[in-house]
């Protein structure tokens, strides 16, 4: 090349091109360089503007047009007609080859043989536009183009020769390898396909051929050994050689080369229906190439640059559209209608402070006032409440249930299991100092409250109860005459009317589906809405699960906790454990076991439990009093055993995983947990959290007869760490998004391509949807017309 500005240039397009065409590779920008050698710049920059006014995708068309121009001025000064030695690779898509629509069946492409289109059936791929977005795992580069005497040992590269010859190799007629020798002008290169005799019929001698992969060295001489090939056509793209080569994740045996080609094809048919949904001047804003271009280029990139614009855009859609869904339900259910705006005043204040037994935390004190704040305001409040086990949500709740009482509402408080509804029915009861005035049978109490009108009724509702004792609560529920109803789902079924519902709040919200919550929002005009989980969560998918929720975190544990010692104890050593329980109970504390999860029926993890009890107390713990609980007990025996277990009548309480929520025994001080290999961390944590929560040092023992490795590093993980946002963290790593979110959380979106912990990525869909939203709240405006349309299409055959 005689004129080196016009070799600058083509240095600053490939270093474009490795930034992904930021326009950062002149200080200044490019158009500056341009306007300066504008004159020895003529013969390849023709009737060009400005380049910092395109986007990266049109940036990178011009570019190519440029290199494309530049390397034609290269090759036919300096090297004649060997610049057939560097084809242009591209894959162009022909509007007007094929008329099938995208949501046309597959058999419908060309080639596709029954067993084929059955294993892609399978595999969930039943129209064009699925096999379209069927994105690839990786991809080769065989970009790499070399000449016979260039080509190096292990590395990936591309060879464009002729076939010299072809011979069948091996002893057996239907193992039969094909051996073939290629050439170029520079030398002689064999290569060989094991076991596919029929490849002798595909290279024909004479013929010029692409071979990519990688060569081996066997008697001195590099081979080929069943490399990627293709016939070499001039002006087609390459799919299998020459370029970044895709490979299709797990797709039942077939051949990657099949797949190659029927995507290619759903992609030429693709490209020209689908519409580029993201409204202009986000994607320039965002620097996001445009969606055809994202495509082409996620399947079949001309660099590894140019893959990660695409992926960054086609993962940014994914991010966005479920951000734009989440927050388009917490905009509406804000604007929906108005909701009933509580006062707060210095008296309600004075008045809770008094009635509690001990100082909130600086945490406790930031999480009640933001809720307290949201009941004040007219907008109907949702908000999440999360904090660690034992971190005090309870006492956070109780001052919003207090001020609907206050300002003469109902509200309601719905957990997951009855257990848990009799402990809170219990332990609100006891926190609150007030004075138990009269009890109406055992499932509601009346506490005075001083700095209270009148005295506050608490009712207890649960789907045990006798059809007497249920009619009694619902109708003085009916009358007003309850002011906070505790329950379990049997508070949402449909017979209950809770006339004056103000505040709804679900406890331990994980373990309700969004449909039940909702039915419960049914329930009153417009309740406001506080959910509780004490399973933390990584922070990135927070913003996904509970993007429709404000949230309110306690991030620290009451004063005066000793750390909890937790120990993985090796299965020899069992011994040891039964005794430190022995330890720990002659010093007068209790201790829980719990028996080894069983998956298989509820009958049988009853079965193990009850057999379980009983080798327990019989040969192990003779002189101790030991209780059982497990789920299928009737609730009054379930009641029985934990008020023995909490007057200290007994000394152990071995129960089946049941007891996993929000049991308040703060002198229990040991947590032994057989069986520790089955849970997951967040479970294992759940448990642990049961003691420590009084002021003696408390253990969480760790039983585990076999361990895989992944559980290994689990226990030893949760050792270490007692903190449970970053045992959250360390989860989502051991385990990757997929599979943390397959078995822990229903209702989330399959991502295809986005990596749902990308927090940068994430946090900048997230603003972006909000900006969208804030000016268009109906996304009715012709600007986001086609958004709209899209996100319609998302949350139609998806999650929400
Ligand atoms: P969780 O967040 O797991 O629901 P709880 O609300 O059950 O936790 O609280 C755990 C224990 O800590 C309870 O015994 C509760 O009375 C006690 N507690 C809560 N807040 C405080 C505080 N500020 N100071 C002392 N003890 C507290
Ligand atoms: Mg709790």
């Amino acid at each position: 090349m005689e004129n080196p500005k016009i070799e600058s240039l083509c240095k600053i397009l490939y270093q474009e091109r490795l930034n992904g065409f930021l326009d950062k590779t002149v200080i200044g920008g490019l158009d500056q360089f341009l306007k300066l050698w504008k004159f020895d710049l003529k013969t390849v920059v023709i009737n060009f503007k400005s380049y910092s006014s395109l986007n990266p995708s049109q940036r990178r068309t011009w570019a190519n047009s440029i290199l494309n121009r530049c390397s034609n001025n290269f090759t036919c000064e300096t090297k004649g007609k060997e610049a057939l030695r560097t084809p242009r690779i591209s894959t162009s898509y022909n509007m007007k080859s094929n008329t099938a629509s995208l949501y046309d069946d597959i058999r419908l492409l060309k080639g596709i043989s029954k067993g084929t289109f059955l294993k892609l059936e399978r595999l969930g791929i039943k129209n064009i536009e699925d096999l379209a977005f069927l994105f690839p795992r990786k991809h080769h580069n065989y970009a790499n183009i070399r000449k016979v005497v260039e080509l190096k040992p292990d590395e990936e590269q591309t060879l464009i020769c002729t076939v010299l010859g072809t011979t069948h190799v091996g002893p057996n007629k239907r193992k039969r390898s094909t051996e073939a020798m290629l050439g170029d002008e520079t030398g002689k290169v064999r290569a060989i396909w094991f076991n596919q005799p029929w490849m002798k019929k595909t290279l024909r001698q004479g013929i010029r051929v692409v071979i990519s992969g990688k060569v081996n060295i066997f008697r001195s001489q590099i081979v080929f050994e069943s490399p990627e090939y293709e016939i070499f056509q001039d002006n087609d793209g390459f799919l299998h050689t020459g370029r970044l080569v895709p490979v299709y994740p797990s797709t039942n045996h077939l051949p990657q080369r099949t797949l190659r080609r029927l995507v290619k094809q759903a992609v030429d048919i693709a490209l020209p229906q689908i519409t580029d949904f993201l409204p202009t001047e986000l994607k320039s804003h965002l620097q996001l190439p445009d969606l055809h271009d994202s495509i082409l280029q996620i399947h079949f990139p001309d660099s590894t640059s140019d893959w990660e614009l695409a992926k960054r855009r086609l993962s940014f859609d994914e991010l966005f559209l479920i951000q734009l869904a989440v927050l388009k339900r917490k905009f509406e259910w804000k604007e929906k209608g108005k909701g009933i705006s509580f006062i707060r005043n210095k008296c309600f204040l004075r008045a809770f402070t008094n009635s509690i037994p001990f100082t909130l935390t600086a945490a406790q004190v930031t999480a009640l006032d933001e809720i307290l704040s949201d009941l004040q305001s007219d907008k109907p409040m949702n908000r999440l409440l999360q904090g660690d086990v034992g971190s005090g949500k309870t006492i956070v709740a109780i001052g919003a249930l207090l001020l609907a009482k206050f300002n003469k509402y109902q509200s309601a408080l719905m957990v997951p299991t009855e257990v848990l509804a009799e402990q809170h029915f219990i332990s609100i009861t006891n926190l609150l100092n007030g004075e138990v005035s009269a009890t109406e049978g055992s499932k509601v109490v009346s506490l005075e409250i001083h700095g209270f009108d009148d005295p506050i009724k608490i009712g207890l509702l649960t789907g045990s109860l006798n059809r007497k004792n249920k009619d009694v609560i619902h109708k003085l529920i009916e009358n007003g005459d309850i002011d906070v109803i505790i329950g379990t789902h049997a508070l949402i079924q449909s017979s209950v009317e809770i006339p004056n519902l103000a505040l709804a709040i679900v406890d331990e919200q994980h373990r309700f589906g969004v449909m039940q919550r909702a039915s419960l929002e049914q329930k009153g005009i417009r309740p406001h809405m506080l959910s509780m989980s004490a399973t933390p969560i990584p922070r990135s998918l927070t913003l996904t699960l509970h993007g429709d929720q404000d949230i309110s975190t306690i991030s620290q544990l009451p004063p005066g906790r000793p750390l909890i010692r937790t120990r993985w104890i090796a299965p020899n050593k069992r011994e040891s454990a039964y005794h430190l329980i022995l330890q720990e109970i002659n010093s007068g504390r209790q201790a829980f076991i719990v028996c080894p999860f069983i998956e298989e029926s509820e009958i049988i993890q009853t079965k193990a439990a009850i057999e379980e009890h009983q080798r327990l107390s019989e040969t192990v713990f003779p002189d101790l009093n030991l209780g059982l609980l497990h789920g299928r007990m009737p609730l009054r025996d379930k009641e029985n055993v934990m008020n023995q277990f909490k007057n200290k009548e007994l000394d152990i309480l071995v129960s089946t995983p049941v007891i996993e929520v929000g049991i308040d025994i703060p002198n229990a001080t040991v947590m032994l947990i057989d069986g520790a290999d089955r849970f997951g961390l967040a479970q294992l944590h759940q448990f642990r959290g049961r003691v420590g929560r009084g002021q003696h040092q408390s253990y969480c023992l760790l039983l585990s007869d076999t361990a895989g490795n992944e559980a290994r590093e689990r226990l030893r993980i949760i050792e270490r760490i007692s903190d449970g946002f970053k045992l959250a963290e360390e989860d989502l790593r051991i385990r990757g998004p997929g599979d943390y979110l397959g078995t822990r959380q229903s209702g989330i979106p399959e991502l295809r391509i986005a990596d749902i912990t990308d927090h940068e990525l994430l946090s900048t869909a997230r603003r972006e949807a909000e900006k969208i939203l804030r000016n268009d709240p109906n996304l009715s405006n012709i600007s986001n017309k086609l958004l709209l349309k899209r996100l319609q299409s998302f949350s139609g055959n998806s999650w929400i």
